[in-house]
């Protein structure tokens, strides 16, 4: 079963708001560009694309329509770019030509996905492997749509081979590009829980550069908003990850990620257990400490590999980690369905619960 609920929801102008109000804010998202006049007066831009695999929605308030639809083009065109650079799955990419090549030679890379590599490995260490790209040997004996679970020995034979520390990333040295190498042959890496995340911020810089200071992209429910949308801050609400109806938080929002996990977006349910596509590492099992996990930071990128990684540790170590990182906080919804939030989050003035 696949199923792709999303998250997160943005509302526009409202900071007490029903969810009826939010139903309707959804509904009048049409899927085709649109350009509304709000009561600011500030036309509206908005389109609603499938990039990645997932329905990205991109919002734009400014005084340029044409302006505003030629940065959407770029932004989508950035997202096609990253793909063709970052999916596993796509054999010519920067990504797959490392897999290649594991075990046998270093690859040239381009100093870009170097970075992102960079900041994955920097993920791993700080959640102790929970977060792991290289995951996808056990990662892909799961078939979501087959609905089956492997067998305890190839799950444990797969499990083996996840060492993100098989993966030796070399700076750029003087005319030389960096390059990535995968030290064993059985070792394969895939960046499905970063980089998303990625394309996100870079779709955020272009709307920057182009001289926009409002706008929302929503990839699926991990999301960017930045600055007034109509005289008021973006207004982002938490779903809960069983009852979309349901409000977790509002929170408003200006310069933000913010990125959900959750075990309802890709799972399949075996004799009464649910197996969701968010592997633990340290055992080639799905994750399975939380509903879902929702991380707010100042990058997509960020919040994306966070939400992941805090998944796989469960409420209680994911939730240690973030209390430590600055600019970071989180919600977590754990498998019985109780809610914590971080410290940051519980004291935010502009923080609203709606339960
Ligand atoms: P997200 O929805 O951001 O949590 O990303 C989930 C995706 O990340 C999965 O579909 C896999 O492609 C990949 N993934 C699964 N488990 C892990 C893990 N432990 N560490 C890193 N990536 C993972
Ligand atoms: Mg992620």
């Amino acid at each position: 079963m696949i199923q792709r609920a999303v998250a997160l929801m943005l509302i526009q102008g409202l900071l007490l708001i029903s969810c009826a109000s939010i139903v309707h804010a959804l509904e009048s998202q049409k899927p085709s560009t649109q350009r509304l006049t709000t009561e600011s007066n500030r036309p509206k831009i908005s389109r609603s694309v499938s990039l990645m695999t997932t329905r990205v929605d991109f919002i734009l308030f400014g005084t340029h329509p044409a302006t505003a639809n030629a940065a959407i083009d770029q932004a989508i065109a950035e997202f096609h770019r990253i793909e063709a650079l970052m999916s596993e799955w796509q054999p010519g990419s920067e990504v797959s030509r490392i897999n290649q090549q594991a075990g046998q030679h270093p690859v040239a890379i381009s100093p870009e996905l170097f970075r992102l590599l960079q900041a994955a490995q920097r993920v791993s260490i700080l959640s102790h492997g929970a977060f792991d790209i290289s995951f996808r040997s056990a990662g892909k004996l799961w078939d979501f749509r087959q609905a089956t679970v492997p067998t305890q020995e190839h799950i444990q034979r797969a499990t083996r081979h996840i060492d993100y520390q098989r993966l030796t990333l070399t700076p750029e040295q003087g005319h030389h590009a960096p390059t990535a190498f995968i030290t064993h042959p059985k070792t394969s890496i895939g960046l499905g829980a970063i980089a998303k995340g990625y394309a996100i911020d870079r779709a955020a810089q272009i709307f920057r550069q182009a001289g926009f200071d409002a706008f929302a992209i929503n990839a699926g429910g991990d999301l960017y908003v930045a600055g007034n949308a109509q005289d008021r801050l973006w207004n982002v609400g938490i779903q809960h990850p069983r009852a979309p109806e349901r409000l977790l938080a509002s929170l408003p929002s200006n310069n933000l990620a913010i990125a959900t996990s959750g075990d309802y977006e890709r799972f399949f349910i075996h004799d009464g257990q649910r197996f969701s596509h968010i592997i633990n590492p340290h055992t080639g099992y799905p994750a399975n400490g939380c509903q879902s996990v929702t991380i707010i930071a100042t990058r997509a990128f960020w919040a994306d590999a966070l939400a992941t990684a805090v998944f796989v540790l469960g409420p209680n170590e994911g939730m240690a980690l973030v209390e430590t990182l600055d600019g970071v906080e989180a919600l977590v919804v754990d498998q019985s369905g109780a809610v914590t939030l971080s410290r940051g989050f519980e004291q935010s003035s502009g923080y609203q619960t709606t339960e």
